[in-house]
């Protein structure tokens, strides 16, 4: 926990109330639905069993959906029939909406490794998704699929193959399933052999998640390369080093076109960052790049292209998330990479590139007051939620 939310928690503390339920009324923990005895008091309708709970919920994603959990947890009395139907409408769009902020925010935490901070998030989203769709509706498999994920990444396996099993049910009673949750759906199966070292199964699960995704997103997208990255990874551990390494070429030119094209639309102006990538992809993106380089740069033989590829990728991202003075430093990266390997055609845009990181570097030395779209970490550049 950074110190910024840290004092946020100590300064809400404060507020909490003690709560002394009214007689057969029990509260239930937002995140363990053992008895209640504290209640948020900014919101009012968000109970915990003691301040670990509510800090926990906190850091995770009470903090972005407090005040708009109040029209859900709120009945009020309607005095006509019409009043009562559009307030039900109202609470399906407010639903919907808290589904898709949680679920954004679980996935972003997962990327960045925060496992048990993306508990709270997912655990909200799956709730919404069972109001709004019922209990079995293929609307919870994506919450289910996070939970999975997080699990997995805290070792807890058992945990992890019963969201997945729940999982797997749903989808094979929905008929015409989306390839979308197909994809997703071996994906985290993958993930979860991957675990339990059964790599055969992962690596013919990733083959399912690849084919299913690339109907969806189509061959050469970033979604699709996911999962060529996650099977490249367990060519790894079978040590089959050099399929993993043509599998990792494949992500570093999928990552490097996108990049390239993101790079464009945002120095023509056409598009903002925020359009065109959002928070969470950013970080897989940074996630993805960064074991690329390192496992690379560990290989005995470095293959100085791809090494230049995805060190150019991760200057153009920096650039991209506002922060050219990292851009510069993987800018210099790619250029030592790439003086290695003659007439190849990356120098060009790596040099333009860091013309473009000085110049934004320079204009920020300028400012005594930082430019707000080019100046802030990535975490904080996009609250957009992806639909
Ligand atoms: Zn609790
Ligand atoms: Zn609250």
């Amino acid at each position: 926990m950074n110190s910024v939310s840290k004092s946020k928690v100590s300064s809400l503390k404060s507020t909490l109330h003690t709560l002394a339920n009214p007689k057969g009324v029990k509260k239930q923990c937002e995140l363990c639905h053992k008895p209640a005895y504290l209640q948020c008091t900014k919101c009012r309708v968000t109970f915990y069993c003691d301040t670990d709970h509510q800090q926990a919920d906190w850091v995770g994603i009470h903090e972005k959906v407090c005040q708009l959990l109040i029209p859900i947890r709120t009945t009020m009395p309607f005095h006509s029939l019409q009043a009562d139907r559009d307030h039900h409408c109202a609470q399906i769009q407010h639903r919907q909406e808290l589904i898709e902020i949680s679920r954004a925010v679980a996935q972003k935490k997962l990327f960045e490794g925060k496992y048990q901070e993306s508990l709270p998030a997912a655990k909200l989203s799956l709730r919404c998704a069972m109001d709004v769709y019922g209990p079995s509706a293929v609307q919870l498999v994506p919450a289910y699929l996070l939970l999975a994920e997080a699990n997995v990444g805290l070792g807890s396996l058992a945990q992890a193959e019963e969201y997945m099993s729940q999982a797997e049910w749903t989808v094979m009673k929905t008929p015409n399933c989306s390839h979308t949750v197909l994809h997703q759906l071996h994906r985290n199966l993958g993930r979860l052999y991957t675990a339990t070292e059964n790599l055969e199964g992962a690596l013919l699960h990733f083959a399912n998640d690849v084919y299913y995704a690339s109907d969806a997103y189509g061959m050469n997208n970033i979604v699709t390369c996911g999962g060529y990255f996650l099977m490249a990874n367990v060519f790894i551990k079978q040590g089959k080093m050099d399929i993993a390494s043509s599998l990792y070429n494949e992500v570093a030119r999928t990552w490097h076109s996108h990049l390239t094209t993101l790079l464009k639309t945002h120095t023509e102006g056409s598009r903002t960052l925020e359009q065109s990538f959002d928070e969470a992809q950013q970080e897989e993106a940074d996630q993805m790049l960064r074991a690329m380089l390192e496992i690379q740069e560990s290989s005995p033989k470095q293959d100085k292209t791809q090494n230049a590829l995805v060190t150019h990728c991760l200057a153009m991202l920096w650039f991209l998330c506002g922060s050219p003075e990292k851009a510069l430093e993987f800018g210099r990266k790619a250029l030592q990479s790439i003086q290695l390997v003659p007439d190849h055609n990356l120098t060009e845009p790596i040099q333009s590139l860091m013309q473009l990181a000085a110049e934004t570097a320079q204009h920020h030395t300028n400012q005594a007051e930082p430019c707000p779209s080019n100046n802030l970490p990535p975490s904080q550049l996009n609250t957009k939620v992806e639909s």
